[in-house]
């Protein structure tokens, strides 16, 4: 079940990648296994899925001793800096990091812990009031602020654009989004200028997201199912 669906994925990248002539290789699928049980994660980790994402920090700290050692964990939901040092414990990548106070706290935590932390920053690219993540005109003050904080590898960027049924209705923002990221490129702002990762991309619509130049895609229900 996991493994066909997993398969299936994969040639969608596949396909997207060849339509846009990158190499599929080069993008990395992050399985969102929020609400899902290790048990399920196992079955994924022996198809060989190794990179997961979580929402919830309570929930990782249940999940991720019980799934094998192997994997790797990003961290995609909303962060509170009370939390920093656990998610600095957890999390292999924290996608989400939206404001400075944010930034500093898991600085801090890096820097207590003697790991460097790879970050992306999380980006509003529909402006839209309830969502997290930095304004587009805001993120480069960010990430000038953020390049004090030495414990942190800023890798890149991350946005959802508003919800729709219809991949197509994304393209616009995962384009607004790639723009965005070659200007904070130009400007010297990434741990790496050539290679700026872009996480975007879920399940309706990450087809869409690797033809404009994701790297990352986190795909949750056309992996495990809806949630319930
Ligand atoms: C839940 C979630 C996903 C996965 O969404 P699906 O539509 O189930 O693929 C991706 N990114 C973030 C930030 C999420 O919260």
């Amino acid at each position: 079940m996991i493994r066909d669906k997993l398969t299936r994925i994969r040639d969608t990248m596949e396909q997207a990648a060849r339509r846009a002539g990158r190499d599929a290789s080069t993008i990395k699928l992050v399985a969102v296994s929020k609400f899902v049980d290790p048990q399920r994660i196992l079955e994924a980790v022996a198809c060989g899925q190794l990179l997961f994402g979580e929402n919830y920090l309570q929930e990782a700290v249940e999940k991720r001793p019980k799934v094998d050692s192997s994997t790797r964990w990003h961290f995609i939901g909303h962060l509170q800096s009370n939390k920093a040092r656990q998610a600095v414990t957890l999390f292999d990548v924290i996608e989400t990091v939206d404001r400075l106070k944010i930034a500093k706290a898991l600085d801090q935590q890096a820097k207590e812990l003697d790991k460097e932390l790879s970050v992306l920053v999380q980006v509003n690219i529909g402006r839209e009031p309830q969502k997290s993540g930095v304004l587009p005109q805001d993120t480069q003050a960010l990430l000038q602020d953020i390049r004090h904080h030495t414990n942190l590898l800023v890798q890149g960027l991350m946005a959802m654009p508003p919800f729709s049924d219809n991949p197509e209705d994304s393209r616009p923002y995962f384009k607004e989004l790639v723009i965005l990221a070659k200007q904070l490129a130009s400007a010297g702002l990434f741990q790496d200028n050539e290679h700026v990762e872009l996480s975007m991309g879920m399940s309706t619509d990450f087809a869409v997201a690797i033809e404009e130049g994701a790297t990352i895609i986190r795909v949750g229900t056309a992996l495990f199912g809806e949630r319930i």
